[in-house]
């Protein structure tokens, strides 16, 4: 990694730093160090995440939150750590899900993918892929996506699907040529080329790889040159081109002595061997193989350490050393049983992970069910007490309301009545309560029939109620009786309200049918102020002006009587 580029972050932290110590930007620039630093000091990358962590943590930072535990988890995989790095990555999963951070939580999952293919637990990370990669495509992220093919794709190749796993190294190609990402180019060439390979077509294997092999070189790329180099080293041994492998070996294992990847430097160790060995150089290939096999075990490659024992006891056989030979044929089973040994209790740690995913799959769906079930009830509870909400207002309208007419009843009259009543002071304000009754409204009733006899109380009702003022208390008080409680009202005011209801019913009539029906009424009205000890105001005012009303129908009707 170039030494100027983490010089350049640190400085550029530094900077950050000293504008403000605890600030978002400087999470971002400890995640950028971090990350930068992932691959070649992967122990100095966590010790940058963690800060960022913190920090990002105490600001409530999430996305830089889930950076950081991104990359304290790529980190931890490079150093093989690999259950830590997967709490890491469920760790940013989460806030990322939280966050509703999509770039985070895509990200996320590709990571705990990768993490997955190195543990061998292919239908996870195929899993994991999958979901990034529907996350870059409702995104429209397009190297998104293709960074997810290549997984993908790479997936495929570990189950052995080779045509797939082309296909999809193919489509990361076409997008990552277009953006144009060379770096990546190189990635998915070399890809196919391995595909190619395993597909038997060595041609097209080839030609990839060389192409591949010329972009890492433009590119300055070790990494990528060296893995070029022994995938085509690889192809001329399949070939049968022993010489010009060794030689592509041999140019491998310069360069990554250079970088130190060890793990290739292992396959290239044993790659030279075999070559050295088929080319009759028995020393060489012991030499190289044994350094190989060495390599292999202290980097706990099971399957490489045996397939280097295999070559070994083929070169011991050819030499006519069985004894040797058998030793390492052996130290070659042993080791196998042990990688199916591990392959079965990975398989069985598969299927527990598997169940483990079922159980907390049902519980998710039963924690959705119960959530539906009881947002159904919710509803329901909304629903029964909107309904008893509306049959209570038009229970208490009802028991307010005359039916008929609209206007309140005589309950209600008598209970608003009271109340205000109680509140009177017996001065020349007051109260006055009105009684009016329709003259010979049974006549009414007979010559025109029960339906216009209501036709006039409603029409009554209506010509009254404008008559009165807004405060006032209009009821109907029985069949054709109704009554009126004037707040604030002397007897005067209360009796000129009175005639004037008369007055309009006599100047417009009531219409029923066409045919304007006559009606009169008679009342009576009484003022607070004329009873000087009341036992009860209002049904002692009510008993005047009713038999005031009574006094009014014996003195000829149509007329309203205050004394
Ligand atoms: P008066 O001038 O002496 O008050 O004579 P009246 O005919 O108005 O008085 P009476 O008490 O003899 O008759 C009242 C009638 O009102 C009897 C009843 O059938 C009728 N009535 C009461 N309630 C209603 C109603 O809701 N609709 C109709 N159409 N008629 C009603
Ligand atoms: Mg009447
Ligand atoms: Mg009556």
């Amino acid at each position: 990694m170039p030494d100027s580029e983490t010089r350049e972050l640190r400085e550029k932290l530094g900077r950050l730093q000293a504008e403000d110590a605890r600030s978002e930007a400087v999470v971002d620039a400890l995640n950028e160090l971090g990350f930068v630093y992932y691959r070649s000091d992967p122990e100095q990358g966590i010790q940058c995440a963690t800060e960022a962590r913190d920090l990002a943590e105490a600001l409530g930072y999430s996305t830089g939150l889930a950076r950081s535990y991104k990359i304290q988890g790529i980190s931890k995989v490079t150093l093989g750590k690999y259950a830590e790095a997967k709490e890491d990555f469920d760790r940013c999963l989460e806030i990322a899900r939280d966050a509703d951070s999509w770039n985070e939580l895509a990200s996320g999952y590709m990571n705990l993918g990768i993490l997955y293919r190195n543990l061998g637990e292919l239908d996870a990370a195929l899993t994991c892929n999958l979901n990034s990669l529907s996350l870059y495509e409702e995104a429209g992220a397009e190297t998104g996506r293709a960074a997810a093919f290549i997984n993908i794709g790479n997936i495929y190749a570990n189950t052995g699907e080779h045509r797939k796993s082309l296909d999809y190294q193919a489509r990361a190609l076409a997008i990552f040529e277009k953006v144009p990402d060379l770096h990546r180019v190189a990635i998915a060439l070399r890809n196919m080329s391995a595909a190619y390979r395993r597909l038997g077509d060595v041609e097209s294997a080839l030609k990839h790889c060389e192409k591949s092999l010329a972009l890492s070189k433009e590119l300055d790329t070790p990494l990528g040159i060296a893995s070029s180099y022994e995938q085509l080293g690889s192809l001329q041994e399949m070939t049968g081109e022993t010489d010009v492998a060794r030689e592509k070996y041999t140019a491998a294992l310069r360069v990554c002595e250079m970088v130190g990847h060890r793990g290739l430097l292992a396959v290239l160790l044993l790659g030279i061997g075999r070559c050295e060995g088929k080319l009759g150089r028995h020393e060489a290939a012991l030499r190289h193989l044994q350094r190989g096999i060495d390599l292999a075990g202290e980097l706990e490659q099971r399957s490489l350490q045996a397939a280097g024992y295999k070559d070994m006891s083929e070169l011991f056989a050819k030499q006519g050393e069985f004894e040797q030979g058998y030793r390492c044929q052996k130290l070659c089973h042993d080791l196998e049983q042990e990688v199916s040994r591990e392959d079965t209790a990975r398989e069985i740690a598969r299927i527990e992970l598997a169940h483990e995913i079922e159980t907390k799959e049902k519980e998710a769906e039963l924690h959705r069910l119960r959530t539906a079930e009881l947002e159904q009830e919710i509803d329901e509870r909304k629903r029964v007490e909107a309904a008893l909400r509306y049959s209570e207002d038009r229970f208490r309208k009802l028991s307010m309301e005359d039916s008929l007419t609209g206007i309140f009843n005589r309950r209600y009259f008598l209970d608003a009545g009271s109340r205000i009543a109680s509140r009177t002071e017996l001065d020349e304000s007051g109260i006055c309560i009105g009684m009016l009754d329709l003259d010979n409204f049974k006549r009414i009733n007979d010559q025109f029939g029960h339906e216009a006899g209501d036709c006039v109380l409603k029409g009554f009702a209506r010509v009254a109620s404008r008559c009165i003022r807004p405060d006032d208390v209009f009821a109907r008080y029985g069949g054709e009786e109704f009554a009126i409680l004037f707040r604030d009202c002397d007897l005067k005011d209360g009796v000129e309200i009175m005639n004037r209801i008369n007055e309009e019913l006599g100047r417009e009539g009531l219409l029923w049918h066409g045919s304007v029906i006559p009606v009169t009424a008679s009342g009576g009205i009484a003022h607070s102020g004329e009873l000087k000890s009341p036992g009860n105001l209002l049904t002692d005012l009510i008993r005047l002006a009713d038999s005031r009303m009574y006094a009014a129908k014996a003195s000829g009707r149509n007329r309203i009587l205050a004394a």
